[in-house]
């Protein structure tokens, strides 16, 4: 299967490189989503049942008015607060 060591590393590094992405993209949508609090004015996000995309992607919405903070979830990182709706 491995033809040699450069195609080894190269692989190391490909997956390094991919498990680095996900890493990061899951580190930031846990930032934006801010466990569900608005960053910005403190109150609590609020799950819109139609900002749900095909992805599965979850759009977080700050429900007070003049705030419009949206956080865009794809992650696994906000079931607690979706199962306790
Ligand atoms: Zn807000």
């Amino acid at each position: 299967m491995w033809e040699s060591i450069s195609e080894i590393t190269f692989a190391v590094i490909g997956i390094s490189f991919i498990g680095g992405l996900v890493f990061f993209a899951r580190y930031s949508e846990k930032k934006k989503w801010n466990k569900g609090v608005c960053p910005d004015c403190g109150s609590t996000l609020v799950l819109n049942g139609w900002m749900i995309d095909s992805q599965g992607g979850r759009g977080w919405t700050c429900p007070k008015s003049g705030c419009d903070y949206t956080a865009w979830v794809s992650y696994n990182i906000d079931k607690k607060a979706v199962q306790g709706n």
